[in-house]
């Protein structure tokens, strides 16, 4: 019943997890310039505001890289288990998951069935 991806078909996830992890890279790299003072009012903000906004950027932009650190932390784990030929499979029941779905979300470590179980106990909780 557990049906194995192909050669094919791994490459295409592989591609989209690239894709996924070049954007993500080049929104941090965004979110870093973004750490300097988004608007430079040619000198009429005193270096103790200018330091003060820089902090309050900073903190915003700093969720967000955390946030995509996140996540990109979860696509090398995916493109690690690749390498390693344990590249789909359900983390939890240990099933082949599905190529449709590592299509729409391809870094994910677990199967519809467990994923659901997981949010129906969050929901509860
Ligand atoms: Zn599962």
């Amino acid at each position: 019943m557990t049906q194995k991806l192909t050669t094919a078909q791994r490459d295409e996830l592989k591609a989209l997890l690239l894709s996924r992890r070049k954007e993500l890279q080049q929104q941090m790299a965004q979110n870093l310039e973004n750490l300097a003072p988004a608007e430079n009012n040619a000198g009429s903000v005193s270096q103790d505001e200018n330091a003060r906004l820089k902090n309050q950027t900073r903190e915003v932009d700093g969720a967000l890289t955390a946030m995509d650190a996140d996540e990109l932390a979860r696509i090398d784990r995916a493109l690690e288990a690749m390498d390693d030929g344990e590249y789909g499979q359900c983390e939890e029941c240990g099933c082949a998951i599905p190529f449709e779905r590592l299509k729409i979300e391809p870094m994910t470590q677990h199967c519809v069935a467990c994923k659901t179980k997981w949010e129906q106990q969050q929901a509860r909780l």
